[in-house]
């Protein structure tokens, strides 16, 4: 642990030096030309190969599903019903109520809005969601901000804390408003802060009062088999939590297989209300004739239940869980125990969010850059690329070699230390 970097009681004089210390530095990182990418939540090739096999799935002569159905040929709009069965039981929702809508989850993500937005919720009194508001959790999955953005939806940011969101300012605000009709939740291991809603929050958020009748809960399952450490992390149902509530339509439980077998080639899920799945059927009738049963079947002879999933999912964790531990142990030698900059610790996901001095980030990006570092762009992690603060960081530990992530960390610690104090430089300056 770097304790030498502690800027809160620093002379100008040592201030100034550390600050030619750490433009050498910096300029050393420059001139060695480094080509590093911290950006991709994506999955390594390591990762990848674990689900080679499904690529010569489901094999010749073997394209026939329990029920005889011919996957090579068109049907089956909802799914085949051994796919519901199992990903049914992998995300907790009961297989009736979970539909397979083909290789991308934020794309069903993305129809559910823009079904509600031109035809409302599908109650018989419900209107078209128009002129709207939505809650964003911050930090956040810049792709839902751009779903929303793009359909001209006004977003409200709200703190998310390390067990959701925070209620207080959620209920106050949904209870007052109209217009505000939805909240996007990363319930397990969210995208960037690895928050874990706890119990008590979903409850909240299940029987919360909306002033709009026709209010839901986007409910991104993204992460929910990613676990980074043995605890294997759960969270409560929000479908039976909506339904014991009293509001059994509340809910959108959107999950995909996109980091369990291969990332944009994969299964994507919609879960909901035996009404909302009707509902959403609906479209889902109009826009396709049916989903790729092929693939449905690759993924049913390679995981072909709940326990398979879970191994699968152990072997990811032992690729991953070392760059997580490599990375956290780099930020903690350089800057644990400093007030310049904390970060998560999360028990599953694909991110760390570290946390520079406010009006410092867009600096640390820029000052990465120069280096060969790519990071996720400042502001990014909130609605309309805009941290009020200037001071989230989304770090993806999970594409790089290890040998890359040590490289990369090193350096943007460097940028970290050298941002912190132009900062505290100006500061003593303008004094
Ligand atoms: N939701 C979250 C929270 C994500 O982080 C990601 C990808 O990074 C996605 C959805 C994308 O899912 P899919 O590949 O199923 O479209």
């Amino acid at each position: 642990m770097d304790l030498t970097f502690d800027l809160s009681s620093i002379s100008t004089e040592a201030l100034t030096a550390m600050h030619a210390e750490l433009e050498q530095q910096h300029q050393r990182l420059v001139a060695a030309n480094l080509k590093l990418d911290l950006t991709r939540g994506k999955p390594a090739p390591e990762q990848l190969d674990l689900s080679l096999p499904l690529l010569d799935l489901p094999g010749e002569g073997d394209y026939k599903a329990a029920d005889g159905t011919d996957a090579r040929n068109y049907g089956g709009l909802t799914g085949l019903p051994e796919v519901r069965q199992i990903w049914g039981e992998v995300f907790g929702v009961p297989a009736g109520q979970l539909i397979e809508g083909g290789n991308s989850s934020l794309a069903l993500m993305h129809d559910a809005l823009v079904n509600n937005v031109l035809f409302g919720v599908g109650d018989a009194d419900s209107e078209p969601w128009r002129q709207i508001k939505f809650l964003c959790p911050v930090p956040g999955y810049d792709r839902h901000f751009t779903i929303l953005e793009g359909l001209g939806i006004e977003m409200i940011s709200v703190p998310l804390h390390e067990d959701g969101p925070d209620m207080a300012i959620v209920k106050e605000l949904v209870a007052a408003d109209p217009s505000i009709k939805g909240i996007w939740c990363i319930p397990k291991y969210s995208n960037p802060t690895g928050s874990v809603f706890s119990a008590e929050v979903i409850a909240e958020l299940a029987s919360m009062s909306t002033a709009a009748a026709d209010f839901r809960i986007f409910w991104d399952n993204a992460y929910s088999v990613h676990h980074l450490t043995e605890e294997e992390v759960g969270v409560a149902d929000i479908l039976a939590a909506c339904e014991e509530a009293g509001n059994p339509d509340r809910a959108y439980v959107f999950a995909s297989t996109s980091k369990i077998t291969t990332a944009g080639s994969g299964l994507s899920f919609f879960g909901s209300s035996a009404k909302n799945v009707a509902w959403y059927q609906k479209f889902m009738f109009r826009r396709t004739i049916g989903p790729d049963k092929i693939n449905e079947l690759r993924h049913v002879r390679f995981l072909p239940d709940a326990a398979s999933v879970k191994a699968l999912m152990s072997q990811h964790r032992a690729i991953i869980a070392p760059k997580f531990e490599l990375v956290l142990s780099i930020l903690d030698k350089h800057l644990g125990g400093t007030e310049t900059a904390t970060w998560t610790t999360p028990k599953g996901g694909y991110f760390i969010s570290l946390e520079v001095p406010d009006g410092c980030a867009a600096r640390v990006v820029g000052l990465a850059k120069e280096a060969g570092i790519a990071l996720t762009p400042a502001g990014a992690t909130f609605p309309y690329g805009r941290d009020p603060r200037d001071s989230n960081i989304r770090l993806a530990p999970t594409f790089p070699s290890l040998s890359e992530l040590a490289q990369a960390t090193e350096g943007l610690a460097v940028c970290v230390k050298l941002a912190a104090v132009e900062k505290a430089l100006a500061a003593g300056a303008a004094s």
